[in-house]
């Protein structure tokens, strides 16, 4: 979203951190639940209670989830892994419940804090699964297991349990949703104020990268006045600097136009000024501001011009950006002595346009990443200077004229970029 925004995906990271909280959370209450009924059992109250059943079941419990919680690595962590838990504590709460005094017995109770921890954890239809099951677990346990009382009791203790139970969930939902609702509320206030930040800043971006372009510009027009007057008493030396000065100021307008461009992607007001180029004027003039960055590297630019004019539907500034951005990159990724060639031709409905260079190529490991913003390939600290924007803009530039943009490349043999333009219809009809 933001010029600098991360590249992660939050929500599954959120899930997972969420789930992750659950179980920590259903480990220490699970062991809580355990060792409380193991040391209620020992109090002299009298209730006919299984006690060595009991024991050998809570031995069972431990050792479980001590495996669950401890033993079963972190990845299997989720929404499968927490219903069978609920449904695992069911059942050993069922059987808690049938070796005490059935439905009488207070085990019971802890289907009540099942219920309450579902309810932070699970979706409103596995919930009510989970709630579903234990009042079919405590009907059959009245219908089918006597326990000293009538069977027309039984069912109306199991049938307040369900009711007290139903109670329970419907009331821990609401809570949790009310909660998850004020969450939603807090988490879209601080999107909204993010939001607002990012445009201010893409903005000023904006606004800055504009106010530098007239200045540079006027500079530039200098710099070629004073290098076409060429006074004779210049030595080398001082041509060298004037002709430095006049490749950074370049350099220099170029970066600014991609910010300025940037800040419009980033804010969706990148406006195009769609019209009619001729393709063939507008690559030479953009490759001729590039012939003494290349005669100082000793790069040979090669310009094949098409026997046919093409004629383009496209905004003619943004591509003068995309070629500069290309040409720039070929040069900038070459070694000395190397061949930059750039050619278009018609492909269909299309002008496809190549720039080929013979330099260091592209790692695989970095080809999926080319285009995203700030991304540069870490060659070695010998590395040209750059952003890592240009590719990103030139993408974006590309795509909103109705373009695409791709490239063939090996290491030490060279890159070729290829990009597509809509041409116009009228030049088609010719
Ligand atoms: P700038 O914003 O000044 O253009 P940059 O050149 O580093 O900075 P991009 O043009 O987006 O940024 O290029 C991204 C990376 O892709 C570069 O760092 C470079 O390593 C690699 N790259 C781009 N073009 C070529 C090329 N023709 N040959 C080899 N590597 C290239
Ligand atoms: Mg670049």
């Amino acid at each position: 979203m933001g010029l600098l925004s991360a590249k992660i995906d939050p929500s599954s990271l959120a899930e997972k951190e969420k789930f992750h909280r659950y179980e920590r959370i259903s480990e220490l209450f699970t062991y809580l639940g355990l060792f409380g009924a193991f040391f209620l059992s020992f109090l002299p109250f009298d209730f006919p209670i299984e006690r060595n059943g009991l024991y050998v079941l809570f031995g069972v419990v431990f050792v479980f989830c001590f495996i669950w919680f401890r033993l079963i690595p972190k990845k299997y962590t989720g929404l499968i892994k927490t219903l069978i838990y609920y449904c695992a504590t069911i059942f050993f709460i069922f059987v808690g419940v049938h070796f005490t005094q059935g439905i009488k017995s207070f085990a019971i109770f802890y289907f009540y804090l099942v219920v309450l921890g579902a309810g932070v954890s699970l979706k409103i239809r596995y919930y009510f699964s989970i709630v579903l099951l234990i009042a079919t677990m405590l009907i059959a346990e009245a219908i089918f297991f006597e326990n000293g009382l009538p069977l027309n009791q039984r069912l109306i203790l199991a049938s307040l349990h369900i009711w007290a139970l139903l109670i329970v969930a419907l009331f821990a939902k609401s809570v949790f949703d009310e909660e998850i609702r004020a969450e939603a509320r807090e988490d879209s206030v601080k999107l909204k104020s993010a939001k607002q930040i990012d445009t201010v800043k893409n903005e000023f971006v904006f606004v800055i990268s504009n106010k530098l372009k007239q200045p540079i510009l006027t500079l530039q027009n200098y710099l070629e006045n004073v290098l076409r007057i060429k006074n004779q008493q210049w030595t080398p030396d001082f041509l060298d600097l004037l002709n430095k000065t006049r490749e950074n100021s370049q350099r220099l307008s170029g970066l600014v136009n991609d910010l300025s461009d940037l800040s419009r992607i980033e804010n969706q007001s990148l406006r195009l000024d769609i019209k009619e180029v001729n393709l063939n004027q507008l690559i030479g003039s953009t490759l001729s501001d590039f012939t003494m960055t290349a005669t100082e590297k000793d790069i040979k630019l090669i310009y094949e011009p098409n026997v046919e004019t093409i004629i383009v539907k496209a905004d003619s500034s943004r591509m003068h950006e995309i070629l500069a951005n290309l040409i720039d990159n070929a040069v900038k990724y070459s070694p000395t002595g190397k061949t930059v060639i750039v050619l278009f031709k018609k492909v269909g409905n299309f002008a496809q346009i190549e720039v080929k260079d013979s330099g260091y190529g592209i790692p695989d490991e970095a080809k999926a990443h080319l285009f995203e913003k700030f991304y540069r390939v870490n060659r070695s600290s010998t590395e040209p200077k750059g952003t890592g924007l240009g590719l990103f803009v030139t993408k974006e530039l590309i795509e909103r004229q109705g373009g695409k943009i791709w490239f063939d490349s090996q290491v030490g043999k060279g890159t070729t970029f290829y990009f597509t333009l809509p041409l116009n219809q009228k030049n088609e009809r010719k």
